[in-house]
């Protein structure tokens, strides 16, 4: 395959580029992006080929389910059922490093969620992310843009070294100022911290007491 490398920095974004970009996901392929934390290895999260794409370049275990990147134009109430936890956080953190885990309302493809009855979500910083996922219109299902096993991406250098051939598009918008994993709480029964990550789990606690 050949795969497309488009640059661009956060504040000048290369909307023409990410149309491409959008038009491979709504094509069922896999676009590496770049977020405020690592760097992420997209699908259509509906599609339940492409994000099998995603575990066969990253040679991920399959039980190890997909974190679904939304932009604020695509309700979360879609596939998950949302509570006042999830609201209340939402409002302090409306974007940024946190990764909301609720139960699975609609059907999505059991790849996705490695067939569990949960659905990790959250809401991209990067304006690139942004942009990007608000033209695919729809949730993109992506870990981290690394072979399992090896550390997250923080700049698209070894996103092109690992994937090149492999996805069908990777975006680079330089380092992410992060460089750290998202925080994941699950808002499912009581709230308890999954991952430690970009904001420490005890302030994220914090706002719900
Ligand atoms: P990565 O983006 O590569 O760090 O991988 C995503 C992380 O989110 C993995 O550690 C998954 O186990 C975790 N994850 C995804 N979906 C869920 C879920 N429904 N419940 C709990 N953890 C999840
Ligand atoms: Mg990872």
């Amino acid at each position: 395959m050949n795969t497309s490398v488009y640059r661009m920095q956060n504040d000048k974004i290369d909307r023409a580029a990410l149309v491409e970009c959008a038009k491979a996901i709504k094509n069922g392929g896999t676009v590496a992006f770049p977020t405020e934390t690592v760097y992420g290895l997209g699908a259509n999260a509906f599609d339940g080929d492409a994000c099998a794409k995603i575990f066969a370049a990253k040679r991920r275990p399959p039980e190890k389910a997909l974190i679904l990147h939304l932009a604020d134009g695509i309700d979360p109430a879609s596939f998950a059922v949302v509570n006042d936890a999830y609201y209340k956080l939402k409002a302090a953190y409306p974007i940024g490093p946190l990764t909301f885990v609720l139960p699975l309302k609609a059907k999505l493809p059991s790849v996705v969620t490695a067939g569990g009855t949960t659905v990790a979500f959250r809401f991209p910083e990067n304006a690139i992310a942004r942009e990007f996922i608000n033209l695919c219109g729809m949730p993109i299902a992506a870990p981290s843009a690394n072979i399992s096993g090896k550390e997250p991406p923080k700049t698209a250098v070894p996103v092109i070294s690992d994937f090149s051939g492999i996805i069908d598009c990777i975006i680079d918008g330089g380092e992410c100022g992060i460089g750290t994993p998202s925080t994941i709480i699950s808002l499912v029964g009581e709230p308890v911290i999954l991952r430690e990550g970009a904001i420490p789990g005890s302030e994220v606690l914090r706002c719900l007491k």
